[in-house]
């Protein structure tokens, strides 16, 4: 089994490896592909909204963001070994199209975020080919004129951060006037791009506790976290009844 049914949204069992090799394969292939990396907090909005469910699963690779969804898959009996994180995946692919002139397009972020983002990796990797920036804040009749830029630039690859589900949402409203070949949403990831977001140190990380640490530097976040526990329970009474449906 290859994906992992959790409240209704099909996540695929890759390791950061795995998605790596497979964005890098779809780097080379015809027509777009789209990379969601949810989280407990957007699987748990995808079960109260079923057209968002329907959009999250239509995407080439959703990887599960954080160890919520690892529990839940153990939880369901069908484990994910590990997380995928969008932020630890970007990195990889960055790694990996460092040198070979795949073109790749920064969007979103406040202003001025993506252009140090982009400051910052070009300084790591001196020929990573980095076409375009874009800040993530605009009016909807702004798209698409941030479309033609992009397509301008002729991106292969299009980090979109705009947040969850905004990102997901932007992305499947415009893949398809898109001529990138693949589109990842990686909400805040370029804030650490930039330096002005710090990641949880890696023993918090490792301990699955990070978002415990985002939750100490932004307790704002407080309320959006409260749907973790009512995600952690509904797929402990609910959660089967999605995965004997795959049967
Ligand atoms: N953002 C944006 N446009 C908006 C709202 C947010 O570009 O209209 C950016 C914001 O600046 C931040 C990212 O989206 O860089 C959201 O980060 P967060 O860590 O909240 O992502 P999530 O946890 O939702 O994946």
């Amino acid at each position: 089994m290859n994906k992992v049914n959790i409240l209704g949204v099909k996540i695929d069992k890759v390791t950061i490896p795995e998605a790596t090799d497979m964005i890098c394969e779809m780097l080379k292939s015809e027509g777009n592909h789209t990379v969601f990396t949810p989280n407990s907090e957007i699987l748990y909005m995808a079960y109260k909204d079923d057209k968002f469910k329907v959009l999250l699963n239509s995407a080439d690779i959703l990887t599960a963001d954080g160890i919520g969804v690892v529990y839940a898959s153990k939880i369901l009996k069908n484990p994910i070994s590990e997380r995928a994180g969008g932020f630890d995946i970007a990195c990889k692919v960055i790694e990996r199209i460092s040198n070979t002139g795949e073109k790749l397009f920064l969007f979103g972020g406040k202003p001025g975020v993506a252009e140090l983002a982009k400051e910052n990796l070009i300084n790591k990797y001196p020929f990573l080919n980095i076409v375009g920036t874009r800040n993530g804040y605009f009016k909807p009749e702004e798209t698409d004129e941030i479309v033609a830029e992009i397509n301008k630039t002729g991106a292969d690859l299009v980090f979109v951060c705009l947040g969850a589900p905004a990102q997901e949402k932007w992305i499947y409203n415009n893949k398809d006037r898109l001529n990138c070949h693949v589109m990842m949403g990686i909400g805040g990831s370029l804030d650490v791009f930039a330096g002005v977001v710090e990641r949880a140190p890696e023993k918090w990380q490792k301990l699955g506790l990070e978002w415990l640490y985002r939750l100490k530097k932004e307790p704002k976040r407080f309320f959006r976290m409260m749907a973790l526990p009512k995600f952690g329970f509904t797929v402990l009474f609910k959660g089967r009844k999605f995965t004997k449906e795959d049967k």
